[in-house]
C-alpha cells in the first residue's frame, strides 16, 4: 500500500480512547438496557427556537452559496463584538478567523505557531482532542498537571519548567473541560509572565467562555501585553446550545489571522452559508444564552448539593463549565475501574478521570448535559455505588 502520512497516522495514537465506558454503555443502551448516561458534552435540549427559525430564513433566503474564507463579514463583526466584550480588548474583524466550531479555530491556532518539531506545554486536566492536534501538526508537547488540591489550578513555575528551546506555545482551557476550574487572574498572571519572558504565544480555550458560574468571564488576552501573543479558541456550541452547527472562532492579531485565512482556503473553503446567518442573529441577540447559562449553573450547584455530604467522594473545582469532577481516591485509585464497577452495579456511565490526563486518575467527570431527574437519579446511584466501597 503507497504510505500514509506519519502526521495523519499518528493523530488517534495508541489503541485507548479513553471512551471504551462511554461506548460499551452506549451500545448496550442501544442493545435496550435502561443505562443512564453522564459521559458526553452534548446539550440534552435542542437549539433555541429562534436560531432555528434564523437559519430556516437564511436557507428560504438564498443563503446556499460559498462564503468568504475568513468568515461572511457580519458574522466576524459579530464574533469581534462578543470577543471585545469578553476581553475588554479592541477586537476588529480582522482579528477574527470564523472556524468549524471551537475544534476548528483550536487546529487552526496550533497549525499557526507549530512547525514540524515544534513542542508545546499542555496544561492537565486537558480536552481530549489537544494531544491528536499536535501531532496533525507535527509537534509535541509536554503536560503540566494542575493538582487537584489546588483545585486545578496549573502553576507558573511547573509551567515554565517546562519550556525548551523548541517550545512555541501554552495551551490552556478556561472555564476547564473536565475539571470545571476556573483558573484565577493569579494563575492566568502567572502564566503570561512566562509567556512574556520566553517569547511564546497563549493558546486559551475559552468555549466555555458563557459557562462562568458567578464570576465574569477572564480572559488572558485582556492581561497587559497579552493581546499581541494570545491567540483566543472560541465556540457558540456550549453558550447557545449549537453543537451540531459547527461554528467557532479565532480571536488574534491581524498578523496571524491574514495568513490563517489560507488555512481556511484549503481545509474547508469558509463556513455553511445560512449557518453563517443564523450565527450572526444568534450573536447579535444573544439567543439562548442567558437561559443555557442558568441551566447549567441550577444542575452545578443541585449536582453538588447532592454530592455534598457524600463520604468518600470530593468535588473540587467545578466552578464553571458543563462538568463535574469528582475525587474518588478514598474509594479507589482508578476512576477507570470506578467507572465500569459502577457500570456494572448502577447501569450508571461516567468518564473516568483518566482520559483527562494522569492528573486526574482516581477522579470521574459527570456530564451536566442531561435532565434533571436524570442527574437526580445519577447522583444517587454514585453514592450508593461508593457507599459499597467504603
Ligand atoms: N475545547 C473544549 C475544552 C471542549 O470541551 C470542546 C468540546 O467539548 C471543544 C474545544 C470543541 O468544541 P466545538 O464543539 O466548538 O468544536
Amino acid at each position: 500500500m503507497p504510505h500514509l502520512s506519519d502526521r495523519v497516522s499518528s493523530i488517534l495514537q495508541g489503541g485507548k480512547t479513553g471512551w471504551e465506558v462511554h461506548f460499551h454503555a452506549l451500545a448496550r443502551r442501544q442493545a435496550g438496557e435502561d443505562i443512564l448516561m453522564v459521559t458526553a458534552g452534548d446539550h440534552d435540549f435542542d437549539t433555541p427556537a429562534e436560531i432555528v427559525a434564523a437559519c430556516d430564513r437564511a436557507l428560504h433566503a438564498g443563503y446556499h452559496h460559498y462564503t468568504q474564507l475568513e468568515g461572511i463579514p457580519a458574522l466576524r463583526r459579530a464574533m469581534a463584538r462578543v470577543s471585545e466584550e469578553l476581553t475588554g480588548v479592541a477586537t476588529r474583524p480582522d482579528n477574527i478567523l470564523a472556524t468549524g466550531g471551537g475544534q476548528g479555530a483550536l487546529y487552526a491556532a496550533v497549525q499557526a505557531v507549530c512547525d514540524p518539531g515544534s513542542h508545546a506545554v499542555v496544561c492537565a486536566p486537558y480536552y481530549a482532542t489537544y494531544p491528536g492536534t499536535f501531532r496533525a501538526a507535527g509537534a509535541d508537547f509536554s503536560l503540566v498537571h494542575a493538582r487537584p488540591e489546588d483545585g486545578f489550578q496549573p502553576g507558573a513555575e511547573a509551567i515554565e519548567a517546562a519550556v525548551t528551546e523548541r517550545t512555541t506555545a501554552i495551551l490552556i482551557n478556561t472555564p476547564n473541560n473536565p475539571a470545571g476550574a476556573i483558573y484565577s487572574r493569579e494563575t492566568l498572571n502567572g502564566i503570561a509572565d512566562v509567556c512574556r519572558r520566553h517569547d511564546l504565544w497563549l493558546l486559551s480555550d475559552e468555549v466555555y467562555w458563557s459557562h462562568t458560574g458567578d464570576q465574569a468571564h477572564l480572559s488572558p488576552r485582556s492581561l497587559p501585553d497579552m493581546a499581541e501573543r494570545t491567540l483566543v479558541i472560541n465556540s457558540m456550541s456550549k453558550s447557545h446550545g449549537m453543537t451540531g452547527w459547527r461554528v467557532g472562532w479565532l480571536t488574534g492579531p491581524e498578523s496571524v489571522i491574514g495568513p490563517l485565512v489560507g488555512l481556511n482556503l484549503v481545509s474547508t473553503y469558509g463556513l455553511n452559508d445560512f449557518v453563517s446567518h443564523a450565527a450572526v442573529e444568534a450573536l447579535d441577540q444573544a439567543y439562548g444564552v442567558a437561559e443555557i447559562t442558568a441551566v447549567y449553573a441550577r444542575r452545578r450547584a443541585a449536582f453538588r448539593a447532592a454530592m455534598d455530604d457524600c463520604p468518600g467522594l470530593l468535588i473540587r473545582g467545578s466552578e464553571g463549565g458543563i462538568y463535574l469532577m469528582a475525587d474518588i481516591r478514598a474509594v479507589s485509585a482508578d476512576g477507570e475501574a470506578f467507572a465500569w464497577g459502577l457500570l456494572e452495579s448502577e447501569n450508571l456511565a461516567l468518564m473516568p478521570g483518566e482520559t483527562f490526563g494522569p492528573s486526574t486518575a482516581g477522579h470521574v467527570r459527570v456530564s451536566l448535559c442531561q435532565p434533571d431527574d436524570v442527574l437526580e437519579e445519577a447522583a444517587r446511584r454514585i453514592r450508593r455505588h461508593v457507599d459499597s466501597l467504603l
